[in-house]
């Protein structure tokens, strides 16, 4: 049986052993306990829970459906699964209701960070909501984009009003 090999992105566990499918997660063929698990997330939430039926949904609590990292999986509902997705960033863009800074400050915000500034210093460099950018920080919005300087990217954002 194939070997599971992850690299580390952003505290993300992303497998590099296998492929994964259209919607991005991993396949996996694994017996554990008598049963046959198909998805890599499944497999490893079980084996590390050891506390999973058929119905249950795993969720990615990083909404990084390649993730592997059971710190990072969860179990709920298809109705919290899709209410999660909604909420933390799987389709935010710049065009969702309660954003209103796009791709590039988001990247900003993120290098910014990553150089080690306070929440509340980028979020008052950049003018943006302190909400912004603790969820940027923890990881729940803009999960996909990659950290930039700020000199190097477009400052097109369109503000809206004052949260
Ligand atoms: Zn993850």
């Amino acid at each position: 049986m194939k070997d599971i090999k992850y690299k580390i992105e952003n505290g993300c566990w992303i497998c590099i052993s296998h492929y994964a499918d259209k919607d991005g997660y991993f396949n996996v063929a694994r017996n554990y306990k008598g049963k046959v698990y198909r998805k890599m997330h499944r497999y490893i939430y079980q084996t590390i829970n050891n506390d999973l039926n058929h119905k249950d949904l795993i969720l990615h609590k990083c909404n990084n459906s390649s993730c592997i990292n059971p710190a990072h999986l969860e179990k709920g509902s298809h109705k919290e699964n899709m209410k999660d997705r909604l909420a933390a960033g799987h389709y935010y863009n710049e065009y969702h209701p309660n954003t209103h800074i796009n791709e590039d400050i988001a990247a900003i915000i993120k290098k910014k960070l990553n150089d080690g500034n306070t929440v509340i210093k980028v979020a008052d460099s950049l003018n943006v909501s302190q909400y912004i950018v603790a969820d940027i920080k923890r990881g729940r919005t803009w999960v996909r984009v990659k950290p930039k300087q700020e000199d190097s990217a477009r400052l097109n954002v369109k503000r809206g009003e004052k949260e």
